[in-house]
């Protein structure tokens, strides 16, 4: 009998008449869009199985439905726990004499009271937590939401014990260091190369977390910088009529792809890969960093006046990083009469017909 014949955690046999039957796959060489492998399931419960040929990397359906049980039984477990350590932090943070923003922030955000009624309670007479709290259940509609505290899910409970040790050249007996619950999966998974696992890890770490997004950040502001260098060549920065006349959001998406990777994936993300919402959604935040990644904003004048907008229009919008300035608008349509002017017949008509040249914008 092969090892996949059986199940990981009871053992049995799986194989009925020759055939395994009522059996998952624990590593699913295809992963199913939405869908938890039971690998994952696991390691969200806290067990990192190794898939290695020497056990099975099968589960017959009921050892499975006993994995399912246990996960909903951990939710409502994890929800009691959240909300203990939440009410515990609460608590824990109110210092004498400290700023008590923090501890009464998570209570006020259920609280649907108006700005200057949030303004009032923040004065340093009021300082008790509980006065607070007190008026906040007062609130028919209020529920209490434990504050956000890491940044996806709970490290998984882990029972076993990681050591490391260290064989310096001065000390060749090595130095042991035992790790703490909270690294040691992480530590265990980066040894393995389990790359994927040590991430996820990492992630659930609060204070690894932390340190990791100030790199993440550098990532995006290394990025930036390069989009926001003008002989770096992205598109954004050409907004001559010409330019204009060309723009694609294909282009835009594959100057964002090429040179920005790491953002183009969290824009991407964010729109559930929407490539115009990638698209628009980049280039007004660039501008907002560099106003002269105008091409898009140009684009939008286009819109903009081709429906008659009005300079109020503009206005506003602009002050999104939306649009330009009504005057730089208008200074851009003239560009662009004049060189459909110079240009075909196609261009002559629009000019006939007094509308303003609108960009192409739809691919
Ligand atoms: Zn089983």
């Amino acid at each position: 009998m092969s090892v996949e014949d059986s199940c990981r955690l009871c053992k049995d046999n799986l194989r009925i008449k020759g055939t395994l039957s009522n059996t998952k796959k624990i590593f699913p060489s295809k992963k199913v869009a939405n869908e938890k492998s039971v690998n994952e399931r696991l390691m969200a419960l806290g067990l990192t199985l190794s898939n290695d040929n020497s056990r099975s990397g099968r589960i017959c359906r009921s050892c499975f439905r006993l994995v399912v049980r246990i996960e909903e039984d951990f939710a409502v477990f994890r929800r009691w726990q959240e909300a203990e350590e939440a009410s515990f932090s609460t608590v824990e943070e109110r210092l004498p004499g400290e700023e008590v923003s923090l501890a009464i922030s998570g209570v006020q955000r259920s609280c649907p009271v108006s700005g200057e009624k949030r303004a009032r309670e923040h004065t340093p007479s009021e300082t008790t937590h509980y006065v607070n709290k007190k008026r906040c259940t007062e609130q028919p509609t209020a529920t209490p939401t434990p504050k956000l505290s890491r940044p996806t899910a709970e490290m998984p409970v882990r029972r076993s014990l990681t050591e490391v040790i260290i064989h310096y050249p001065s000390n060749p007996t090595g130095d042991k260091m035992e790790c703490q619950a909270n690294i040691a999966g992480i530590v265990e998974n980066i040894t393995k190369e389990n790359w994927r696992t040590a991430a996820n890890l990492i992630v659930r770490h609060k204070e690894l977390f932390g340190r990791l997004k100030e790199n993440i950040l550098k990532v995006i502001e290394d990025e930036s910088k390069l989009l926001c260098n003008p002989y770096k060549g992205f598109m954004l920065w050409r907004s001559s009529a010409a330019d204009l006349k060309a723009f694609t959001f294909a282009n835009l998406l594959s100057d964002l792809e090429r040179m920005s990777p790491f953002m183009f994936s969290i824009f991407s993300k964010i729109t559930k890969r929407s490539p115009h919402s990638t698209c628009a959604a980049a280039a007004i935040a660039l501008r907002g960093r560099e106003p002269r990644l105008s091409a898009f904003a140009y684009c939008v004048d286009s819109v903009l006046m081709y429906g008659g907008a009005k300079k109020d229009v503009f206005k506003r919008l602009s002050k999104l990083g939306i649009s330009t300035s009504h005057a730089c608008a208008l200074a851009k349509q003239k560009e662009l009469k004049l060189l459909a002017a110079s240009e075909d017949i196609k261009s002559t008509q629009c000019r006939q017909e007094k509308m303003p040249i609108v960009c192409d914008f739809e691919n």
